[in-house]
């Protein structure tokens, strides 16, 4: 009955999953990669032990009931037949030890996760289904302590001679009672402890703990590769109108990893504890868009095509809470389901925009920009996309030429934004120096289309994609090396889904490796350094120690900010946020660099024009404070003495 219960309870939420749309089956990577990635995941608890209290606590929980489950198997056998053992384990002293000290850690990962809930951080579960944590953890001890009153009654009465530490204690309590009164507290206890053990299964199916069945299929099926890697939307344009698919525009648009997210998120609030755009005080939370999302799903989609499907947004999340995200990717890196945030935001983002034209009105000028005659985002005729180079001998590739040993990929940042320009000269005069031979693409170079793709404008990135790869596979090129993490990131992980295969060099990575093998020849100084990690460069790429190495090649001294390399802070530029106007409590880029100068360094390095640009802004509205410079200036300064 309790089986048939929970079915029946879980059957909307099978229905939902099974009317969502198939994901790219060679997404998850191939089958060794996710089994290695359920052993660390699953198994190991990889992320959950990135904080270690949290993490003990998951892992007592988890590890215990894993132990624990054949205890279930006995407890249904011996309702029945009350001598009954399991074979091997059941009558076995080893087996008991093993059961009494999983229990215990089981009690002492409730006691912590209570405190975590209520005492230590009750901010990170703002918003989460508190009462539901709570009744789920009352239930939880009393299973367990069931389980161990259950043995000691057992013990007692000679049923078994394995004693485990606990429950053999607890027996010695029980000495003087009679048999009969033993007997009656034996099948009280075995009826209790497998009645709340069904009772636990009814009630999972519409609970966030069906994430210990949901769990495990979400890690299967998360992306492969570099997590700033965003799928392609398949735009048919011949499709009918009914088939033409432009991002999710309701629950059924949805593809099954996204909507089994939906299912497995636990509401444990770490993704919210580290979002930017929640830490300053606007309205999107990860965790709310994702449990918003999940309730509109849940509630709209049983029985699925019988209900009309209201639009996601506004009715499960708002257009502000659709539009604060920078896609950083923090939430991602948290989240011990492997929850993918930013593939769905974007996903409902392409449906505001291209079936919709519904965005922030400021992005507009962006839109407009790339979409222009200079095909960049600061709107600039293509004749000013050299105009950093005046005064340099650079080198610009017409067509037919033969190719460089290294394109540099200038991006539009480097070559529009006054403050990027610099680092763009910088670069450039680094190869130069180092005798590399290196050319531009000039007037031919267009936006890779990040902005307009994080935006949500696939149409627009797609078409900018192919016309990029088409440039470059043209003019023969092999390595690339790009200065913004942006141009970096789409060149080395989209280009390839549109038939640009190159080796994608971060100008951090270039110019340490020149630095090491003797290429330039810094001197280091005593200034005192903070490096702030780019989103698309670190967290995205796993790329923290390229910048720090051309750092250390400059000075002695870099001071970390507390928060840095994979848990570092977004500027707030990404996501195609640079072009749009800030609302909350306060700005990204002011909280971060107010965390940079709290290190007391005199410069804050960067290694992306985006980020460099908006901490530079918040230097201004700071009025004072640390410099802020990318590494390749820094680099110059201490390597090229002709200043
Ligand atoms: S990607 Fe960053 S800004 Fe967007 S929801 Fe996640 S943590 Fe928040
Ligand atoms: S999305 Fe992930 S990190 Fe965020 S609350 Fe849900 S399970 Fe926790």
């Amino acid at each position: 009955m309790a089986v048939a219960l929970a079915w029946r309870r879980a059957s909307p939420r099978i229905a939902t999953l099974r009317a969502a749309r198939p994901d790219d089956p060679e997404r998850g990577g191939p089958i060794t990669e996710r089994a290695a990635r359920e052993l660390v995941e699953v198994v190991g608890q990889r992320k959950l032990f990135q904080r270690l209290m949290p993490g003990m606590m998951h892992a007592a929980i988890f590890w215990g009931f894993v132990v624990l489950l054949p205890t279930i198997a006995e407890a249904a056998v011996a309702v029945v037949d009350r001598g009954a053992h399991l074979p091997l384990i059941g009558d076995s002293t080893w087996f008991a030890w093993l059961v009494d000290l999983f229990a215990v850690a089981v009690l002492a990962g409730v006691i912590i996760a209570i405190s975590i809930r209520k005492v230590q951080r009750p901010d990170r579960f703002r918003g989460s289904h508190l009462e539901e944590a709570d009744r789920i953890l009352l239930m939880i001890t009393a299973i367990v302590i069931s389980l161990l009153l259950w043995q000691a009654t057992r013990i007692a009465l000679g049923l078994t001679d394995a004693e485990g530490p606990v429950s053999g204690w607890i027996a010695g309590f029980l000495d003087g009672a009679s048999t009969g009164a033993l007997e009656a507290a034996e099948r009280v206890l075995v009826w209790a402890h497998l009645l709340l053990v069904l009772a636990f299964l009814v009630y999972l199916p519409g609970s966030k703990h069906l994430h210990i069945v949901t769990a495990a299929p979400n890690v299967w099926l998360r992306k492969s590769g570099p997590g700033g890697r965003l799928e392609p939307l398949r735009i048919d344009l011949e499709a009918s109108e009914e088939d033409l698919r432009l991002g999710a525009a309701v629950a059924t648009d949805l593809t099954r990893k996204q909507t089994l997210d939906l299912f497995s998120c636990t509401e444990c609030g770490r993704c919210q504890d580290v979002c930017p755009a929640w830490a300053t005080g606007k309205p999107l939370s990860p965790k709310l868009l994702v449990m918003d999302l999940r309730d509109h799903v849940a509630g709209t989609a049983g029985p699925v095509g019988e209900v009309e499907l209201q639009p996601l947004v506004p009715n499960a999340v708002t257009d502000e809470v659709v539009w604060d995200c920078v896609t950083c990717g923090a939430c991602v890196r948290e989240c011990p389901v492997d929850i993918e945030h930013v593939d769905t935001i974007v996903d409902l983002r392409r449906n505001l925009v291209m079936a919709e034209s519904r965005f922030p009105s400021e992005a507009g000028a962006l839109l407009r920009g790339v979409e222009g005659p200079g095909e960049n985002p600061w709107g600039q005729p293509a004749s000013a996309r050299m105009d950093w180079a005046d005064g340099l001998d650079v080198r610009v590739l017409a067509p037919g030429d033969a190719a460089p040993d290294v394109l540099f990929w200038v991006g539009c940042a480097g070559a529009f934004d006054e403050r990027a320009r610099e680092a763009t000269r910088s670069t450039v005069r680094l190869l130069q120096a180092a005798g590399v031979d290196v050319a531009v693409l000039g007037q031919r170079e267009s936006c890779t289309g990040d902005p307009a793709r994080r935006m949500g404008h696939e149409f627009l990135f797609q078409t900018l994609a192919e016309r990029n790869v088409s440039t470059l596979n043209d003019a023969g090129v092999t390595t690339i090396v790009a200065s913004c993490a942006h141009c970096f990131n789409t060149l080395a992980n989209e280009y390839p889904d549109y038939g640009g295969t190159y080796e994608v060099v971060h100008h951090s990575e270039f110019l340490a490796r020149l630095v090491r093998e003797g290429g330039l020849h810094p001197s280091r100084d005593s200034v005192a350094v903070t490096y702030h990690d780019a989103c698309y460069l670190g967290r995205h790429n796993g790329n923290y120690d390229s910048p720090r190495d051309v750092l250390r090649a400059t000075t002695d001294e870099i001071a970390e900010m507390p928060r840095n390399r994979e848990r570092s802070f977004c500027c707030g530029a990404g996501g195609a946020r640079f072009w749009m106007e800030e609302g909350g409590d306060a700005r990204i880029n002011d909280t971060r660099y107010a965390e940079a100068a709290s290190t007391g360094a005199d410069v804050v390095a960067t290694a992306c024009p985006f980020c460099l640009v908006m901490l530079d802004d918040a230097s201004g509205a700071a009025g004072r404070g640390p410099e802020v410079a990318d590494v390749a200036t820094l680099l110059a300064r201490s390597a090229l003495r002709d200043g």
